[in-house]
């Protein structure tokens, strides 16, 4: 395969690297199908790989995987951003627009603080939410005068 490691072979963009459990946890389909290979995380929004191996020889795609995924859906507000508190970007817009601030930083903060996320094995991304939620809500209140 003529295939740069850690590239996704469709965008040909650098993907993140994302531990075994991140891609067992997340998968739909059969984990007979994962090998012990080094796989990496597409966050590419107009591509259809979540996770991808270095080879670039195995590839899963949207549908293989249980949650809907926020880079793959910026715009969709019912498709959470924070996957182990379930904050969602629609409810953060909402906070936002009625508001003018979200409780959503604090309120996952906290949820680190107390132990009581589980990133590795909830957002498919495989770690914390929160430069993507401090990055939506920088985005949100920027577009909104
Ligand atoms: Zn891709």
């Amino acid at each position: 395969m003529n295939n740069q490691p850690g590239y996704c072979p469709i965008t040909r963009t650098k993907g993140k690297k994302v531990g075994g459990a991140t891609v067992k946890s997340m998968l739909s389909v059969s984990l007979r199908t994962v090998q012990d290979k080094q796989y990496y995380f597409c966050r590419e929004a107009n591509c259809d790989v979540v996770y991808f191996s270095e080879d670039g020889d195995q590839l899963f795609y949207t549908h293989d995987i249980r949650e809907r995924v926020y880079q793959k859906e910026p715009h969709n507000p019912d498709v959470l951003i924070c996957y182990c508190f379930h904050h969602s970007l629609g409810a953060i817009q909402q906070e936002l627009e009625s508001t003018g601030k979200t409780s959503a930083v604090d309120d996952i903060n906290v949820g680190i603080q107390s132990g009581q996320c589980a990133c590795d094995w909830r957002n498919p991304q495989g770690d914390c939410c929160l430069g993507n939620v401090h990055r939506l809500i920088k985005q949100l209140s920027t577009n909104h005068d």
